[in-house]
């Protein structure tokens, strides 16, 4: 299942300062913590989810990577101090299949890939929050989304050069976007400070951005959201990030995904949970009965004698796997509802039928109230 948002762990607001993250904290520990629960393993948990949230939360470099790039910000660290380098997976990491790569870099790089650079530099990720509906996340969905970011320029076409004008190789450094630097006996690379590790100078610079090439830019971009996503997924929309100075690579668009609630259902994983109330004549008398589903009805048949509490699975018609391991069933849980409007003549009738019972229309109930009576003395 998906990792809860650590806001949301600790119960505060996105802007929370430190010292209402630190009080969070300290009451939900106190709470959860395991001495008060012994034995207690969802306590357990969600005390260790705790200290995840308040330790990436209370960090301000960490919080600042919690919020542009998630869960995912972690994982990279994780892998990174294992000295693993490269190949950063996120399972969630959707759009790589659905898009089929492009873009390059990942968050990885990104995060960790920085000191000296030369040539040209690749762009930033960005993070979009996109709301989407139940059905919308189960069934997947073609989303436009508007977002303001850098863009190539028109003008220069990226360069950062003027029409016309030339892009020289950087003289100081020759190219390399490095000089070194003598320190008594070492020699260190740094950064070329003409070129700022460019390796090229421009001889003018292009009027409309400056010499960035690129330039900020209301842009649309199509997502195509594939069924069986999740609140928390997060979808890479590779090269959809802003672009590169002076033509480098652009970086990617992440799409954190939130899920409006549904009416009927409740979502766990690829299942889906629902109440269906049936009648107590359906309950007593056994019914087929229809049930709501994602894709219209399926009927089910209760046998007589259905108590409240009671669930049956239609198979196969929960939420498709992601990961396109089938589909999840659907669970219906059965609700009896009592009348609490009966007429003078349904009642007789009930009080006859009750004449008929000679006071065994409930066994359940019956063996309770022997076994309870030993406490009513
Ligand atoms: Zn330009
Ligand atoms: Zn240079």
């Amino acid at each position: 299942m998906a990792k809860r948002d650590y806001y949301e762990v600790l119960g505060v607001e996105r802007t929370a300062d430190a010292e209402e993250i630190k009080k969070a904290y300290r009451k939900l520990a106190v709470k959860y913590h395991p001495d008060k629960n012994p034995g207690d393993h969802a306590a357990e948990e969600k005390f260790k989810e705790l200290g995840e949230a308040y330790e990436a939360l209370s960090d301000p470099q960490k919080r600042a990577a919690y919020d542009q790039y998630g869960h995912a910000a972690f994982d990279a660290r994780q892998r990174a101090s294992r000295g693993g380098g490269g190949g950063f997976h996120d399972p969630f990491d959707i759009f790589r299949e659905v898009f089929g790569g492009g873009g390059g870099g990942s968050i990885f790089e990104s995060f960790f890939g920085g000191g000296e650079r030369s040539g040209p530099q690749r762009g930033d990720d960005l993070r979009y929050d996109l709301e989407i509906t139940f059905e919308e996340a189960a069934m997947g969905c073609e989303k436009e989304i508007s977002l303001s970011k850098l863009d190539p320029c028109e003008v220069c076409e990226g360069s950062g050069a003027e029409r016309g004008s030339a892009v020289k190789t950087c003289a100081t450094c020759g190219g390399r976007g490095q000089v070194m630097m003598s320190r008594g006996i070492f020699s260190i690379a740094q950064t070329c400070p003409h070129c700022k590790g460019q390796g090229r100078v421009l001889e003018k610079p292009c009027r409309s951005c400056h010499g960035e090439g690129r330039k900020e830019r209301a842009s649309k971009i199509k997502l195509k959201i594939p069924p069986g996503v999740d609140a928390g997924n997060r979808l890479r929309s590779g090269g959809n990030g802003e672009a590169g100075f002076r033509g480098g690579p652009p970086g990617d668009l992440y799409v954190i995904l939130h899920v409006a609630q549904h009416e009927i259902f409740q979502r766990d994983g690829d299942d889906l949970h629902c109440e269906v109330p049936i009648s107590f004549i359906q309950a007593a008398l056994g019914a087929e009965i229809e049930v709501p589903t994602l894709e219209g009805k399926a009927a089910i048949k209760i046998p007589a004698g259905t108590q409240s509490g009671a669930v049956f699975r239609v198979k196969g018609k929960g939420v498709k796997n992601l990961q396109g391991y089938g589909h999840g069933d659907l669970h219906a849980r059965i609700q009896v509802e009592v009348p609490t409007r009966l007429s003078h003549e349904q009642k007789a009738k009930l009080q006859e039928f009750a004449a008929l019972c000679d006071g065994k229309e409930a066994p359940l109930a019956q063996s309770f109230f022997e076994k309870a009576k030993k406490f009513f003395k």
